[in-house]
């Protein structure tokens, strides 16, 4: 097995184009699943709604953590966590003593910058192919809103920041603050489930977009308990190849979720990255026709009863959001009913606001615990997604890994595991197999594998052990819906 080090930077080579700006181009051959590069946080903190939920240094989420005895703010997994945080945690530490309370995220983590800037300097620091001088901020973008909450920032900053550290400009506190919100990536828990914290990564901002990438970035929260072994492993993230990429070929990765015709992408992408996308995927409208798909053939729907299903479709998802952050999900499953009856007969099985719907029914069943009906959905949902997605995409590995969770609570043993394989085979390029995620799916894929044989050979030995199983709990319900989801696009923004 492969141990992935944190580093390989002499893989890539930074170029400067005046169409783009800066990039990577990779410097040798790589294969689908290969790591081009592994980077630490520069910088990193916990949200400010879980800061008593995540270990304050390796971001997994705990049922009991240790508090710090000093600021009784930060929350560690145990001792070796409490220990490697220290060196970051100790201004942050007597700071937030000093203050009497804990600023909010984004001044946490300029402050984590800041204080690093002061012990190191803010040029080139090692392992990095960029300082944090150097990275964009986008400032000069600012509308009013964003400049009248960087106004409250410097503030809160200023009111946090102790007077016996190195005093900053304001015009440098600024460039940070801009930095933290164009670059600042989403780290998730352990299971990939939730995000659940933010952290600064220079190599990772070198790389640019592309709706139709070659890499992915996959956060990897690392095995701490295995430090005095060869297997020992840090918090990091990496940079992992989808396919095959040439010498000299630009290494790319998606900022946003390629379920969006092009017009929605470009725009997401100049609201929160303030540039003009121009991959292929954006010129051609590559995906467009499937993503607005309707249906075709003699039953063929009149342009007005399609713009109608869709102004009702975009009405009924707001008043789901609704109900979901009320947690009422009776309410969801009515919702989704009514509007998969109105799409059916004239949405096609690609189209966006069909799969959108398809999407919240069979998770909101499945928490439910009503595998029976939502397997027929989510099913739908995966066949829909893999006619749009890149085959290696990693939320297309997520869905299926749901979907085949769900096939296999409904005894859909077949279809669950076929599922479950097809996760597999994703996650081991994009997550590759160390991951906690990827041991999840191959624990299940070799459990479900062993039912499907058993089921084909000996139905009541199989609905026995299938009894047994189900009392253990092998293969997990889902957690509770909405509540802190990973955001679609890779840097979060608020
Ligand atoms: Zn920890
Ligand atoms: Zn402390
Ligand atoms: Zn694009």
């Amino acid at each position: 097995q492969t141990i992935y080090r944190i580093g390989g930077m002499e893989n890539v080579d930074v170029f400067t184009c005046e169409a783009k700006g800066r990039g990577l181009k990779a410097v040798k051959e790589f294969w689908a699943g290969d790591v081009i590069f592994a980077e630490r946080a520069y910088a990193a903190v916990v949200f400010d709604s879980l800061t008593h939920l995540v270990c304050h240094t390796c971001f997994k989420r705990h049922e009991k953590l240790q508090r710090c005895g000093q600021c009784k703010f930060a929350h560690y997994c145990d001792r070796t966590c409490q220990k490697d945080a220290w060196a970051n945690h100790k201004n942050e530490c007597s700071a937030i003593k000093r203050h009497g309370k804990a600023p909010n995220e984004n001044i946490r983590l300029a402050a984590r910058i800041l204080w690093r800037i002061e012990k190191e300097g803010g040029g080139l620091t090692e392992g990095c192919l960029v300082s944090i001088d150097n990275l964009q901020n986008h400032v000069d973008h600012f509308g009013d809103e964003e400049k009248k909450e960087m106004r409250i920032d410097l503030e809160s900053f200023l009111e946090f920041w102790p007077p016996d550290n190195k005093q900053f400009g304001m015009t440098y506190i600024s460039h940070i603050l801009g930095v933290i919100n164009c670059n600042g990536f989403t780290l998730s828990d352990q299971r990939g489930l939730q995000a659940v914290g933010v952290g600064i990564f220079p190599n990772l901002c070198l790389v640019n977009h592309d709706c139709w990438p070659n890499c992915t970035v996959i956060f990897n929260n690392g095995n701490h308990q295995a430090v005095r072994s060869m297997f020992h492993t840090q918090m990091r993230i990496e940079l992992r190849a989808l396919g095959k990429i040439s010498v000299g070929e630009e290494l790319t990765v998606s900022y946003v979720d390629f379920l969006n015709v092009s017009e929605d992408r470009k725009q997401q992408l100049k609201k929160q990255y303030y540039f003009d996308c121009t991959c292929e995927h954006c010129q051609k409208g590559i995906k467009d026709d499937l993503m607005m798909a309707v249906k075709e053939g003699n039953e063929k729907p009149s342009k007005e009863v399609v713009k109608d299903v869709i102004q009702f479709s975009k009405e009924t998802l707001e008043k789901i959001d609704e109900a979901r952050t009320e947690g009422i999900y009776h309410q969801v499953v009515k919702l989704c009913r009514e509007c998969l009856d109105r799409q059916d007969p004239v949405l096609g099985d690609t189209n966006l606001y069909l799969l959108r719907i398809l999407s919240i029914m069979s998770e909101v069943l499945s928490y439910l615990q009503l595998f029976d009906e939502a397997a027929g959905y989510s099913k739908r949902m995966v066949d829909g997604y893999m006619k749009l997605y890149h085959p290696n995409n990693a939320q297309l590995g997520m869905a299926l890994m749901r979907a085949g969770v769900t096939q296999w609570h409904a005894g859909l043993i077949e279809a669950g595991h076929g599922m479950i394989c097809k996760a597999y085979a994703i996650l081991l390029v994009t997550h590759g197999s160390t991951h906690p995620i990827t041991k999840d799916l191959e624990a299940m894929r070799v459990q479900s594998e062993m039912e499907l044989r058993m089921f084909q050979e000996n139905e009541f030995m199989y609905y026995k052990m299938r009894e047994a199983a189900l009392q253990n709990q092998t293969i997990q319900v889902m957690p509770e819906p909405a509540a802190n989801e990973i955001s679609p696009g890779i840097f979060q923004k608020k």
